[in-house]
């Protein structure tokens, strides 16, 4: 397993739509997933997606008490018309948070890490992560969400200039 470089708002690749993988080539997305659970660990992070190290397919990571879960192509099949609204950062957007409003409870589906189909509901900080990783994956950023920056304006157009200066 070796962790992978972060790319950072406002490189493109976090701006892409990635590809879906095939359920029949799900295990050559296994050591992806490693690297990827490693990545996020090493930035203490709750989730993230394949973009976020360079890599346009769907696959994300999410931070569960039994352990860092791997997922292929997830989607919301549906989502509560409760919300609740939270403050979210982002790895790729180091130091900026803002609260984002995000549906309190999701059913998801995807592929498991095995290519195996899963069907299952997710509510709270749970939740919330996985609509913040699947956003990724359309190239959609909390801050393009979020009703109230909470801290970092002045990181944020700092990693804007950087980035625009490359
Ligand atoms: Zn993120």
């Amino acid at each position: 397993m070796a962790a992978i470089p972060l790319r950072y708002y406002p490189a493109k690749v976090l701006r892409t739509v990635a590809a879906p993988v095939k359920a029949s080539r799900a295990a050559e997305f296994r050591q992806l997933f490693f690297d990827m659970a490693e990545t996020m660990a090493g930035a203490n992070g709750i989730g993230l997606a394949a973009p976020q190290v360079g890599t346009l397919k769907r696959v994300i990571v999410v931070s569960t008490s039994d352990g860092p879960l791997g997922l292929l192509n997830p989607e919301i099949a549906d989502a509560s018309t409760r919300w609740d609204s939270g403050e979210e950062g982002c790895l790729s957007i180091p130091g900026v948070f803002g609260l984002v409003k995000r549906a309190h409870q999701v059913k998801i589906k995807a592929l498991s890490i095995d290519g195996e189909p899963l069907d299952f509901s997710a509510s709270g900080l749970f939740a919330r992560v996985l609509q913040h990783e699947i956003d990724h994956l359309n190239g959609i950023l909390f801050i393009d969400r979020m009703h109230k920056l909470t801290s970092g304006a002045d990181r944020l157009r700092e990693l804007w200039r950087a980035g625009t200066a490359l």
